[in-house]
């Protein structure tokens, strides 16, 4: 499959990757829209957070415990989770992501 996630994943392209165990990976964004902004994503391909099941509870909570260690390693005491889905909401890469975004003011509702 021709997935760019998949492949950093995997670790046949580049990244700035800052988190790897079994079951997700977290890489900085190249486009950060924040001081802090990472993507973690599962290590298996899932498309989208439309495409989650059951069988994926250990995954899902693995994107969230990623995401709060990492805030706290940065020293975010607040921050913002994002998950696009769908080319309506801003979905551009087809594996699912989890956007974490720290280090400044956001509003809402977003944009
Ligand atoms: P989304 O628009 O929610 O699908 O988010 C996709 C994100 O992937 C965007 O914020 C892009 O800046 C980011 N992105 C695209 N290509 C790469 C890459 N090669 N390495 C890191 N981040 C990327």
């Amino acid at each position: 499959m021709d997935c760019l996630f998949c492949k950093i994943v995997s670790a046949q392209i580049p990244a700035n990757v800052i988190h790897k165990d079994a079951l997700v990976t977290a890489f900085r964004d190249i486009n950060p829209q924040a001081p802090t902004h990472i993507l973690i994503v599962p290590n298996e391909h899932i498309g989208g957070a439309a495409d989650l099941t059951p069988a994926h509870t250990p995954t899902l909570a693995a994107l969230f415990a990623a995401a709060s260690q990492l805030a706290a390693a940065k020293g975010l005491s607040g921050y913002r989770l994002v998950i696009n889905q769908g080319a309506e909401a801003g979905q551009s890469v087809f594996h699912l992501h989890l956007h974490l975004l720290g280090g400044r003011r956001f509003a809402w509702p977003p944009g």
